[in-house]
């Protein structure tokens, strides 16, 4: 896309907690320093291509800056496209030392026992939330996209919502979800989940997180998903993973660079000809410090040829320092370090050098380039970027990473050893196996990981976020009209107007209600009648377009003269010819699918299999509905699987999944009677998912109407079977009025 033509779409609107500028009082003078986070240089091309705003905390609160100063910061900030949200200092206090890092931080991370709620807390939460909606509603303006980012913030996709409706709002969560049993325990989890739910996409780093979110908000808030979409009344959020990634070239070409090289001659005089065991993290309890030194402890134990050949070189970067807990962690690193340097150090050689600061960006990639291993084993982690940096800094093909198989980022680093940070026996296994490692394999592993790290930058990061992000608002966007009013005046006015009609009609859900049993759902004389003089004049083609098997439709719809269509578009009958199929493939794949959709029948009660010529399927329409709906949830992800490479695919339907021969769909049979018989109007109305191709099929101008609640992108909705057949009774009567 063009420069011009992105700087036409609106501006991004990123909200963090943080800006990427903060303020520090530095001898009574207002210091702006730009921050080097993750995030503000992840952002940095992509920003440079669009106009933005960010809104965010500018570091200081209101009371500890003059009116006049905070003039001061808003002006400097305006100036770099930020706007700032000011807060008291209790205010701050409340919303991110309380409830953001003492209650989310430590739930999120599954460590519940370090949890602390209070009522003040959430107020504060829920005040800065709001805090943020104003500045973020003052400043939108419509087109924009707001990027909302982290647990600081998660009401204000809701908030958001609320006071602009139509505002194209993401949100992704920078940290774990935990499951559901952990979300549970959250006072206030509801407003927490509603607060997300404001979103048009929700992103988390993993799947794993994308799945404990949507059972959370399903068990909690009863908002039914499917396929990664949550359902609310009016509209759908999606949910998916995107796995953040680092800025790669900025690490692997940090070779180049002098003053790397320098860092690099600083560090090898430092620590001598030892091999370098690499730790870098924030200081902070999920990261699994007292573990890592103690699997060093161990490691140097077990394997003492190690002892004065190989030192560990952990840099911990201060954080949240002002917390208590994180001070008690600092001192207890302290001690550990202090007792393994005594307890095995010797004249000259020092076991652990301690790094207690931030480093430079020149001294970070030296220490990434110097290493011979990484040791990442954090307890809980919702990405690290740690991890990637190092695959990123090695592009001389050696060194090997071992990581903590709970961080977010070992489903996509296949190439390391991957360890359970809680046994310090297999920790210090693995870091023996990796010191002797033969070079030949850590190149092959590295090689396994370089590609995915170096393509899924950043960079790439975002961009496919807000990708998804517009494509899921325009979505939301589309809301049918209730035909009700001048729309159904003008509907009937078309209808009298047109020369030749073609009428598309679902079944199920759409002319009557659904039954227990898909057989017991027989049409209704009155239903029978309506159809049959619906169809009886020059005028109006009549087609049933439904999932049911053609033989049901033969038996109850034969005598209507309608057009059939049965299995979704599998087979088509026209008034007067025999069946024709539209698909050549075969149907081998019933033979793998139709055990397991058993095997699920079996195991849940008031389930049912039933088998079409070109479709299985599976209801779950009198099962106990949460059970059904876990168990369809479960049944989706094994048949994408097992479809993968055959002729045939999952669809879900109205409390049904259905796998039936790939490239069969009601779009592709209504799109041939279209062609067909040219009509000048075309009526189609349906209530499920599988009724959305039909209405995609539909020339702009036709008339698609969605029966009952729920996204749709037909033009108009109806409440209910009953209203379309009132509907449909209007039309025929306006037909018999004019020819009479
Ligand atoms: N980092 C930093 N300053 C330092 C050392 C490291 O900013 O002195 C960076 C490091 O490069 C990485 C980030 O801090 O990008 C840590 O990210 P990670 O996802 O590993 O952990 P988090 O701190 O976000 O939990």
């Amino acid at each position: 896309m063009s420069r011009a033509a992105e700087k036409g779409r609106g501006r991004l609107v990123i909200v963090s907690n943080r800006l990427p500028v903060s303020f520090f009082r530095r001898k009574g003078q207002l210091t702006a320093v730009e921050s080097s986070g993750g995030l503000a240089s992840g952002l940095r091309s992509l920003l440079r291509r669009r106009d933005f705003l960010w809104v965010g905390w500018p570091g200081l609160a209101t009371d500890d800056l003059s009116p006049r100063e905070r003039e001061f910061v808003a002006g400097e900030l305006a100036e770099r496209h930020c706007r700032p949200v000011f807060l008291s200092r209790s205010e701050f206090d409340g919303y991110y030392r309380g409830f953001s890092n003492g209650m989310l931080w430590p739930l999120f991370h599954y460590f519940a026992r370090y949890c602390s709620f209070s009522d003040a807390h959430w107020r504060a939460y829920v005040r800065a939330n709001e805090a943020f909606a104003r500045a973020v509603l003052d400043a939108v303006r419509p087109g924009d996209t707001v990027w909302v980012h982290d647990y600081h913030l998660m009401l204000l996709p809701a908030m958001l919502r609320a006071g602009a409706t139509r505002l194209s709002i993401g949100f992704f969560l920078h940290i774990p979800f935990p499951s559901s049993e952990l979300i549970r325990l959250l006072p206030r989890r509801r407003e927490l989940l509603e607060g997300v739910l404001g979103a048009d996409l929700v992103g988390f780093h993993v799947y794993d997180y994308v799945r404990h979110f949507l059972s959370s908000a399903r068990l909690l808030t009863g908002h039914e998903h499917r396929i990664g979409r949550v359902w609310l009344r009016e509209r759908e959020v999606t949910v998916d993973a995107f796995p953040m990634g680092i800025d790669f070239g900025r690490f692997s070409g940090a070779g180049r660079e002098p003053e790397v090289a320098a860092e690099l001659a600083r560090l090898r005089a430092r620590v001598g000809s030892e091999r370098i065991v690499l730790s870098v993290d924030r200081l902070d309890y999920t990261k699994g410090l007292p573990e890592r030194l103690a699997a060093f402890e161990l490691f140097l134990r077990r394997y003492p040829k190690y002892q004065g050949k190989v030192c560990l070189v952990m840099l911990v970067v201060p954080s949240r320092v002002r917390i208590v807990r994180y001070r008690e962690l600092k001192q207890e690193i302290d001690e550990l370090i202090g007792r393994i340097n005594g307890r095995f150090g010797s004249v000259g050689w020092t076991p652990v050098h301690y790094l207690y600061r931030s480093v430079s960006f020149p001294e970070l990639a030296a220490l990434y380039r110097g290493a011979d291993v990484a040791l990442v084993t954090p307890l809980r982690d919702g990405m690290n970027l740690v991890a990637k940096e190092f695959v990123a800094s090695r592009e001389s093909g050696s060194g090997v990473l071992v990581l903590g198989e709970v961080a977010g980022a070992a489903g996509e680093l296949v190439g390391a050893l991957a360890v359970n940070p809680y046994d310090r026996g297999e920790v210090a296994g693995a870091l023996a196996a990796a010191l002797a490692m033969p070079e030949s394999e850590q190149r092959q592993r590295l090689a396994m990981m370089r590609p995915r790290v170096e393509h899924y930058g950043v960079s790439h990061w975002a961009a496919d976020f807000l990708d998804r992000l517009s494509e899921a608002s325009r979505r939301r966007s589309h809301r049918p009209g209730h035909l009700t009013g001048t729309r159904r005046a003008r509907l009937i006015a078309d209808w009298r107007r047109a020369r030749r009609r073609l009428v598309l009609l679902d079944y199920d859900g759409t002319l009557v209600d659904f039954a227990g049993r898909p057989e017991e759902a027989e049409p209704d004389p009155g239903l029978l009648r309506l159809l049959k003089r619906l169809g009886s004049g020059e005028r109006t083609r009549v087609v049933i377009i439904s999932g049911r098997p053609r033989t049901t439709l033969d038996r109850w719809f034969g005598a209507t003269g309608a057009d059939l269509v049965a299995e979704h578009g599998g087979w088509v009958r026209v008034r007067g010819r025999g069946w024709r199929t539209m698909t050549m493939a075969g149907t081998d794949w019933k033979r793998d699918v139709r055990p397991v959709l058993e095997d699920y029948a079996n195991r849940t009660p008031g389930t049912e299999v039933e088998e079409k010529e070109l479709a299985l399927a599976w209801h779950y329409r009198r099962a106990e509905s949460r059970l059904g709906e876990a168990r369809a949830d479960e049944l989706c992800q094994v048949l994408v699987e097992l479809a993968a490479g055959k002729h045939c695919e999952v669809v879900e339907g109205n409390r049904v999944v259905e796998v039936r021969n790939q490239g069969v769909d009601k779009g592709a049979a209504a799109r041939l009677l279209i062609r067909r018989y040219r009509p000048d109007l075309v009526l189609a109305a349906g209530d499920d998912r599988t009724d959305e191709d039909t209405f995609a099929a539909v020339p702009a101008d036709g008339h698609t109407i969605r029966v009952g609640a729920g996204p749709s992108r037909a033009r108009f909705r109806v409440k209910s079977n009953r209203e379309l057949r009132a509907l449909l009774n209007a039309l025929i009567g306006d037909d018999n009025d004019n020819s009479g």
